[in-house]
């Protein structure tokens, strides 16, 4: 019996909360963000059908982890260890955030498993700043951290509008592979032979679309071309985080549902590539 249970859970995708927004350099509150995302993904005003035609209803297709519990100090090594056992379950984490400085210690779980990570990064901001602040855990740094250390092969950026002159020369500095929002589609960008981790800051979509976001950048996606990229990626999917959506600064929940819709089209191509 248990090792039925063990066999059917290899591979599922597994929501885990990380409600942590200790590292905002700006605003408080997407520390409350998964039980919205959560509550939004199970509203009756939709059905549970990814557009590719996942039924996320049916059995065995993810499940759910619960939320991750720790303090403002052991925040970090609690979001690696928890992901790397979920990792060593043979689960595949798909983690709902929190601001986005918890994408360090989730792939440095990652890194251990998959030493050839290809990752690829929705964001308005490129997140590459060496310190912000005076602050090197700051959710501004988390690429930074993952490219000094080695953590991922690859990094392909999508939807970036914020570059400045100090991060461009990050960029180059780590072999960045960035596609500036002006530049998109590049939906062709979006293929890798190894393990593909996907983190996508909800502020890569336009503020129109998703103005629940501490930093509301003018010029983003849509929802239609955000779903698009997403539809996109071939290879293997090994994980996921949706991060910086900020209930505090939403707008009569509309991007809990965008989030929400996020994450359910990522939990399909998990389940489908
Ligand atoms: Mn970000
Ligand atoms: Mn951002």
């Amino acid at each position: 019996m248990t090792e039925k249970v063990t066999e059917k859970r290899i591979g599922i995708p597994a929501l885990v909360g990380i409600p942590f927004d200790g590292q905002s350099s700006y605003l408080r509150g997407a520390g409350d963000a998964p039980p919205k995302i959560r509550e939004a993904m199970r509203c009756d005003a939709s059905n549970e059908w990814t557009e590719l035609g996942v039924d996320l209803g049916a059995a065995d297709t993810f499940d759910d982890a619960g939320d991750l519990a720790f303090s403002e100090e052991d925040a970090f090594e609690v979001i690696e260890s928890g992901i790397g056992k979920l990792l060593a379950e043979g689960r595949r984490p798909v983690s709902l955030g929190g601001d986005h400085s918890i994408t360090y210690p989730i792939v440095k779980a990652f890194a251990r498993k998959y030493p050839d990570l290809t990752i690829f990064h929705f964001d308005a901001h490129p997140d590459l700043y060496d310190e912000f602040e005076g602050n090197r855990l700051s959710h501004a740094c988390p690429f930074a951290r993952i490219m000094e250390s080695e953590l991922a092969k690859r990094l392909v950026q999508v939807g970036i509008r914020a570059m400045n002159g100090h991060q461009r020369e990050q960029a180059k500095r780590f072999g960045v592979e960035v596609v500036e929002m002006r530049g998109l589609p590049a939906c062709e960008k979006l293929k890798a032979a190894g393990p593909i981790y996907i983190s996508f800051d909800i502020d890569a979509l336009d503020p129109a679309f998703a103005p629940g976001v501490s930093h509301r950048e003018p010029g983003g996606m849509s929802v239609r071309e955000a779903i698009a990229h997403v539809h996109a990626i071939e290879g293997e999917i090994v994980g996921a985080d949706v991060v910086e959506y900020n209930p505090a600064r939403d707008l009569d929940g509309v991007t809990a549902t965008v989030a929400a819709k996020i994450v359910k089209e990522i939990l399909g191509e998990m389940i489908t590539k």
